[in-house]
């Protein structure tokens, strides 16, 4: 099966284009979507072995009242010790490809799209046919998702300095979704794409 790589930094439109290509309405051609991003916040869900793990090394001061970790606490760790950084990706990012991989050997599609916001800043094993890249402007990134998250510009501008940069993103890519404009022009986008990787999955196959 074709596998996908869906990446992008923060706020360029991921989830957006996973959830266009899992609404497109060819039944017979349905694409199956794989969210790493899904993946990280369920595997450490109370009482899973990451969570268990993660409070080893953090303590119970990451925990909200109802003992589910506190991500922003956790992430504020990490944003200023890359060994924690380091230690907690060790737990996670092993239990995030299980998973996948667990997931991926139950699809029967023809083409499948793994949505793995870190794609270029982290070790995967995925062995990706294509990345597909969706980028936008920086402006437009800070802007949706200090929208979104309510969040101020600082804060996603400092994410955004720790991600790769726009430029290796697009030189890296083999595909590219263009998401500076409306929504429109990222389903005729997402449907164009579509066609060609259903296309690439038949030569695949043949
Ligand atoms: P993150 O990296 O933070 O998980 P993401 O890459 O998954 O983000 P989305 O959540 O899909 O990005 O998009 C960010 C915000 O921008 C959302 O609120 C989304 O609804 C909005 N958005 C995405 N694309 C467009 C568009 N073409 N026009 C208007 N709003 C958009």
């Amino acid at each position: 099966m074709l596998k996908i790589g869906l990446t992008g930094g923060i706020g360029s439109g991921k989830t957006t284009v996973s959830d266009l290509f899992s609404q497109l309405d060819n039944n017979e051609n349905k694409v199956a979507i794989i969210d790493t991003d899904i993946i990280a916040r369920q595997i450490v869900e109370v009482g899973k072995p990451a969570y268990k793990k993660i409070i080893k090394i953090f303590g119970k001061e990451i925990l909200n009242k109802d003992a589910s970790i506190n991500r922003k606490v956790l992430r504020n760790i990490i944003f200023n010790d890359l060994n924690l950084k380091q230690q907690l990706e060790d737990i996670i990012h092993p239990e995030i490809q299980l998973q996948v991989n667990s997931e991926l050997a139950q699809l029967n599609t023809q083409y499948c799209i793994i949505v793995i916001p870190l794609l270029f800043e982290t070790k995967s094993d995925y062995a990706l046919d294509r990345i597909l890249l969706v980028d936008c402007d920086i402006d437009t990134q800070i802007k949706r998702t200090t929208q979104r998250d309510q969040v101020p510009a600082e804060d996603v501008e400092r994410i955004i300095k720790l991600q790769s940069s726009q430029d290796y993103r697009l030189k890296h890519a083999d595909d590219i979704i263009q998401n500076n404009n409306d929504l429109e022009q990222l389903k005729q986008q997402v449907r164009n794409l579509h066609a060609f990787y259903l296309k690439l999955a038949n030569l695949n196959s043949g």
